[in-house]
């Protein structure tokens, strides 16, 4: 007999959401869900989670959420792993809080994979003005300044186009460690949501093609629209750094399609992740279930992608910050999906929907004319 386990997520926002979802599907293993999380009613309890109000960091409830809980993961990855690894002491966490402590440090996590032979973009790391007048010049322009820690949505980079941009940027950066990064030239940028499960069992998605829109993701295209070859590499890539990292749970890992299709890994994220969403219909195990078959250490589920499918984002406008409404669509093989969230704010993630190819006669050709008229239609007005 399994006995059935109370699962902790730090985070009840979008993704603490749809992993509560998955969970409650899973009532043979998880019997309960509770997250911590500031928000009080956040969107994960608007399924049937239980909350811990407070902020991601605060050590007391991190320890009370750890005291509670059989399992312990996390859906943002500015967790206090100090913290996390003395939680360590009452429950298990995955992924495990040093494969946190070196993910959350961009120059450490490009580092840990320059080692293990992964490829990156040229890096450094900056500790004054002067460092950075040196440095750059061995990069040239443009050059990314980039926040080590914290730095979500490109909020954390700095593009340095002339030495005329240098104070700015890092007057910008002031307090925080900084790194500098080479800029590369893509053509495409892709991911691949990859699992691996507490015996060490791995399994990637096909690589997906990621639309940005003023640093944010817009849109997924599933799969990514490149030759086989690409697709084989990025997914060898992935794999390897699976292997390397000995974390159990989903990770979604952001690489770069140069212009001469070398792959560079841009960055990990220790959880599941926005570029995953397509799964929900696209897949029969969802990104969501498999981070927690990955954590239960059950077998990792089927990952075909079974529909060309694509994932839009629904993004809070610029003008409004405040209660919201969104029209009620309905269009076949459209499926949306609202957090839940009380207000709009500009650029905040309220939804998203995945337009699917069930009888795969559209192709992505088709699936990106059909996005180009619901966008016109979905747009989110006050309330
Ligand atoms: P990040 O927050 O570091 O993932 O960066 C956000 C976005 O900035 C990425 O999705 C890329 O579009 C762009 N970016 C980040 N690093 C680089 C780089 N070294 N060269 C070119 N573009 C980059």
């Amino acid at each position: 007999m399994v006995l059935t386990k109370i699962l902790g997520i730090i985070g009840g926002g979008q993704l603490g959401m749809m992993l509560t979802e998955a969970a409650k599907k899973m009532p043979q293993y998880i019997s309960k869900v509770i997250v911590l999380d500031p928000t009080p009613n956040c969107s994960a309890v608007q399924v049937g989670a239980e909350q811990i109000v407070a902020d991601f960091k605060n050590p007391e409830a991190i320890m009370e959420l750890a005291s509670k809980v059989d399992i312990l993961t996390y859906e943002i990855e500015s967790g206090d792993s100090g913290i996390l690894k003395k939680a360590e002491e009452k429950t298990s966490i995955n992924p495990s809080p040093e494969t946190l402590r070196i993910i959350q440090d961009k120059f450490l996590q490009k580092s840990f994979l320059q080692e293990n032979g992964i490829p990156v973009t040229e890096f450094v790391s900056i500790d004054s003005l002067d460092d950075l007048r040196k440095k750059i010049t061995g990069f040239g322009y443009p050059a990314l300044l980039k926040a080590r820690r914290d730095a979500y949505d490109g909020r954390g980079n700095y593009k340095i186009r002339s030495e005329a941009d240098m104070e700015r940027a890092y007057n910008g950066f002031i307090g925080k460690t900084m790194m500098l990064e080479k800029f590369v030239d893509f053509k495409m940028e892709v991911s691949v949501i990859a699992a691996r499960n507490t015996s060490g069992e791995i399994a990637t998605y096909p690589v997906v093609e990621n639309i940005h829109e003023n640093n944010i993701l817009r849109m997924t295209i599933a799969p990514a629209r490149v030759s086989s070859d690409v697709a084989r590499r990025a997914d060898k890539i992935a794999k390897k750094t699976m292997e390397v990292l000995h974390g159990a749970g989903v990770f979604g890992i952001e690489m770069f399609v140069t212009r001469n299709d070398k792959i560079l890994i841009n960055e990990i994220a220790p959880r599941v992740h926005n570029s995953g969403h397509h799964t929900l219909q696209s897949s029969k195990t969802s990104q969501f279930e498999q981070h927690l078959r990955a954590i239960l250490g059950l077998e990792l589920g089927e990952t075909t992608l079974l529909y060309p499918t694509i994932m839009y984002n629904i993004l809070g406008p610029d003008n409004i910050t405040g209660r919201y409404k969104i029209p009620d669509l309905h269009i076949e093989n459209m499926h949306l999906k609202m957090y839940g969230k009380a207000e709009s704010k500009p650029q905040r993630k309220l939804g998203h929907f995945n337009l699917v190819d069930q009888d795969r006669k559209k192709g992505i050709d088709g699936l990106l004319k059909e996005i180009e008229a619901i966008k016109t239609k979905i747009a989110v007005m006050p309330a």
